[in-house]
């Protein structure tokens, strides 16, 4: 069910429980201000998920409430994992589900990163 963009922060999400080591995750990449993980249930070759340290539980969120070193630590952290992966040639596509639209289900922000096959059309239309 995607997830109520207004809702405040909710600590027992899955998100929150990786970030605290309560439950287990495939980790690949960890710095001051992010943390990356393969995602559980993959939707490309390369599916990575990057979320930041900070309580945030959307990109609408992040985007508004966050300072500008957590901001510059999270981007970067993108980026670095991208190329850790060896993704920037032949390239890769990021990915943030906001609010119901987006079908967001995880209420703490997440970029998803896809790579290691051609990605296809940016939007599936009906
Ligand atoms: P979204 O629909 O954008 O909120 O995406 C949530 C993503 O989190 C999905 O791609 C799920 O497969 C992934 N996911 C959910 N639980 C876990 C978990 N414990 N470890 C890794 N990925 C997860």
């Amino acid at each position: 069910m995607p997830i109520d963009p207004t809702q405040p922060y909710d600590n027992a999400n899955i998100f929150a429980k990786i970030l605290r080591g309560e439950i287990p995750c495939n980790r690949v990449y960890e710095d001051e201000w992010a943390l990356a993980f393969e995602d559980i249930n993959p939707q490309a070759e390369i599916h990575t998920l990057v979320i930041p340290k900070g309580a945030y539980v959307s990109w609408d969120d992040f985007s508004a409430r966050a300072n500008a070193e957590e901001i510059a630590g999270f981007v970067r952290a993108v980026g670095m994992v991208a190329r850790d992966k060896g993704l920037v040639e032949p390239g890769y596509r990021l990915l943030a589900n906001t609010g119901v639209h987006g079908g967001q289900e995880v209420p703490h922000l997440h970029v998803h990163l896809f790579g290691g096959q051609p990605l296809g059309p940016m939007i599936l239309r009906r």
